[in-house]
């Protein structure tokens, strides 16, 4: 047997054409366009390519961009008073810090100062504490775009055993709430647990959110399970290469014998994470300016 590649360029791709059709009738009934700020402070080579494609992915939905580059000596007070002008920017509909900040910036500090109805990465407290509550907010990226791909390969999640690898804040945590949401049966795995390949075993459907290349094996998976692969490894470059090949957590070949459905690395949840972020940039900005939004439109 071989797996369905899950095809997560094509899937953001129609995310992102929708996200511009509602950004198109958005702008008619608000008389301005949806906005999304981005902030980004240092040099970081990783992080201005990731800041310049969000702001050109940005337009091209037909929202407007806010760019703000600041440099690496940037003080916290200057930050925080940046994130209180976005914060009373009518303009602007969605602020997004770019992570991680230079080692001298209080990371939460800053995080907690963005109004949560701006709170577009979902990270905030109150966003936190509404997704535990069940209550509507906005929810973190990339697991919001791995949902999406599971609901999109499955339908109905409800009664399915799921095992989530890694607990950051930013993916694991949030992903489990996700699929809790949805009626699974979750299990949060990390780097304590005891017996990882078992406890993948029993699983319908893994996800692997942990920064280690190839750790999941395809004899760790139940037949039939659909794996989603969130991690993103560059390898070290092999003879000849000017760059390692990027790999995820799971071993792609193995997995795709075993497995129902596998997403790939690159091309399967990478391009989800920033159209779920004009996605949740446009609710936002629905929100905000009080147009109403179909549930479920976006
Ligand atoms: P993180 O380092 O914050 O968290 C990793 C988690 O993995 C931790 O909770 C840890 O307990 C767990 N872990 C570590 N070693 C383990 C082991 N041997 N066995 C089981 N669990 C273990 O990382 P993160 O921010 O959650 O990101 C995880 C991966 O996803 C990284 O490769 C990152 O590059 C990638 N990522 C991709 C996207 C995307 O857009 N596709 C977005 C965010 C993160």
């Amino acid at each position: 047997m071989t797996a369905a590649v899950i095809d997560g360029k094509a899937f953001a791709e129609g995310l992102r054409a929708r996200v511009a059709d509602y950004a198109a009738t958005f702008e008619q009934s608000a008389g301005r366009k949806a906005g999304l700020a981005v902030v980004l402070v240092g040099d970081d080579p990783a992080s201005q390519v990731y800041v310049a494609s969000k702001a050109r992915q940005t337009v091209a939905c037909g929202m407007a961009s806010f760019e703000h580059r600041l440099p690496a000596d940037t003080a916290q007070a200057d930050l925080i008073a940046l994130v209180d002008r976005l914060n009373a920017d009518a303009s602007v509909d969605g602020i997004l810090v770019q992570l991680p900040l230079p080692a001298h910036l209080d990371e939460q500090a800053v995080v907690e100062r963005i109004d949560p109805a701006k709170d577009v990465d979902g990270l905030t407290p109150i966003s936190t504490g509404r997704l535990a509550l069940g209550l509507p907010g906005l929810v973190p990226c990339t697991p919001l775009g791995s949902l999406m791909l599971l609901k999109d390969r499955l339908g109905s999640l409800s009664g399915l055993d799921a095992v989530v690898i890694g607990r950051s804040i930013l993916v694991g945590k949030p992903m489990a709430q996700l699929l809790l949401a949805e009626n699974c049966t979750v299990t949060i795995a990390h780097s304590r647990t005891r017996d990882l390949p078992d406890v993948v075993r029993r699983a319908d459907i893994v996800v692997a959110a942990v920064g280690r290349p190839e750790l999941v094996r395809g004899d760790w998976l139940k037949p039939g399970a659909v794996v989603i692969d969130v991690g993103i490894n560059r390898l070290p470059p092999a003879e000849g290469e000017a760059k390692g090949r990027l790999v995820g957590d799971v071993a792609y070949a193995e997995a795709m014998a075993v497995a129902s459905a596998v997403t790939p690395v690159p091309g399967g949840v990478g391009p989800m994470t920033i159209a779920v972020l004009l996605r949740n940039a446009l609710v936002a900005a629905h929100r905000n300016a009080g147009v109403p939004l179909a549930e479920g439109a976006l």
